[in-house]
């Protein structure tokens, strides 16, 4: 199958399936307008197919044809899409936009849902030369929802019976690439994401009477600059912290202290290393403040997507692989670690495996200006579906093949 491009009916197939999923767009981990084309979709394939309890994902287990020893290790590769899309009206102006007000896919999640039914299309097709079994993991909630990490909960990973000896996910991007060009990195790829919730406590009444009192409020000010200090200082340069308090509340009126002040702090990180300790040294910093000024503070953790990390020989298989089938020059490699979140990250820390960036921008566009993922008038071409779909389907053929 490799290097055989996929025909024009199941290309048809995919652009109607993919814009049918654009029109109708849902969002978080209960997707079952999705699940149910994405079963429908997948429906007369000769596959294992089963849905999650707590979020509306489907994985689906392919058996290849080669040798069943008996003595359980018969390879496994897993290839995983994300389905959900975002808060946001579309301004796109596509004549497939969504019919949902508040609700867009701007970051390509239908492509991607599209191109993995595509791939387990073209690995059913080519079932007998497999080595091996391929999981398909059609996964709800990437969008800060942890919905992998909910599916490797689940048991996504042990869906074949062992565990994946490798996994990958493909990503489109609706600039920074030229239509078709793939992008990755050996090592961290993307940067981990952290929310944390804090909630400082004191004791509120008449603004005339603060020695009586305890006042939330410059302390959380005094928070959020002695975060920024141990941001910059804190870390090494070359392992960076992003810090910002993105949202602050706190009272109701100018003559009244009130008892709590609020703060929703976004962390990025680049490594593992400052991924590591920056939540345990942030809640140290809150504490510090806290107890200087008598008043008290909670932080709930409310996100946790580790840094994104590529295993550098898999990223060199995959490179290889585009080569193979996409062919030359096709592959661009990423110099530095990209800013935004992946929750396939909670795959890659479990099983070693390769994130690629897949160039989406319409050919009629300049890739250099088009609205990036998650802006309302981001556009995806339906021109990589094909690519994308024997792309996925190629790293599984190939890396069961090489395992076998
Ligand atoms: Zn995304």
């Amino acid at each position: 199958m490799s290097g055989r491009r996929p025909g024009p009916g199941l290309v048809e197939d995919l652009v109607r399936l993919r814009e049918d999923l654009h029109r109708e767009p849902e969002i978080g981990l209960d997707l079952p307008r999705t699940q149910a084309k994405v079963l429908a979709a997948l429906d007369g394939l000769p596959l294992e197919i089963t849905t999650g309890g707590g979020l509306s994902s489907v994985t689906a287990v392919l058996r290849g044809g080669g040798p069943d020893t008996g003595d359980g290790d018969r390879p496994v590769v897993l290839l995983r899409a994300d389905m959900d899309a975002l808060p946001l009206t579309e301004k796109s102006g596509v004549p497939y936009a969504s019919k949902v007000e508040g609700r867009m896919h701007a970051c390509g999640h239908d492509l991607h849902t599209a191109m993995l039914v595509g791939a387990a299309r073209l690995l059913a097709e080519g079932r007998d030369g497999l080595r091996g079994d391929v999981v398909f993991m059609f996964q709800p909630g990437e969008e800060g929802h942890h919905g992998a990490r909910l599916m490797i909960e689940e048991g996504v990973l042990e869906a074949a019976g062992r565990r994946p000896v490798a996994a990958y996910a493909v990503h489109v991007a609706s600039s920074m690439l030229p239509s078709g060009w793939l992008l990755t990195r050996k090592g961290p790829l993307l940067a981990g994401a952290d929310a944390l919730r804090v909630l400082v406590r004191g004791r509120g009444g008449h603004d005339s009477q603060p020695q009586l009192l305890k006042d939330p409020v410059p302390a959380a000010a005094e928070m959020i600059l002695a975060l920024q200090t141990y941001a910059s200082r804190g870390f090494d340069p070359f392992d960076p912290v992003l810090l910002s308090v993105g949202s602050i509340h706190a009272g109701t009126s100018a003559n009244i202290i009130p008892d709590e002040a609020e703060l929703k702090i976004g962390v990025r990180t680049f490594g593992p290393g400052a991924k590591a300790q920056v939540v345990d040294g942030v809640t140290r910093v809150l504490e510090g403040v806290a107890a200087a000024h008598g008043v008290t503070v909670t932080v709930e953790h409310a996100m946790d997507y580790p840094v994104t990390v590529v295993d550098p020989d898999e990223a060199d298989f995959a490179a290889g692989t585009v080569e193979k089938v996409l062919g030359p020059g096709r592959l661009v490699w990423a110099p530095n670690t990209l800013s935004p979140s992946e929750d396939f990250s909670f795959v890659l820390d479990r099983v070693p495996g390769a994130m690629l960036f897949l160039g989406a921008c319409p050919p009629d566009r300049d890739p250099g200006k088009a609205s990036f993922n998650h802006s309302p008038d981001a556009v995806f071409g339906n021109e990589v579906l094909g690519d994308g779909a024997l792309l996925l389907a190629s790293l599984a053929e190939e890396r069961l093949a090489a395992a076998g």
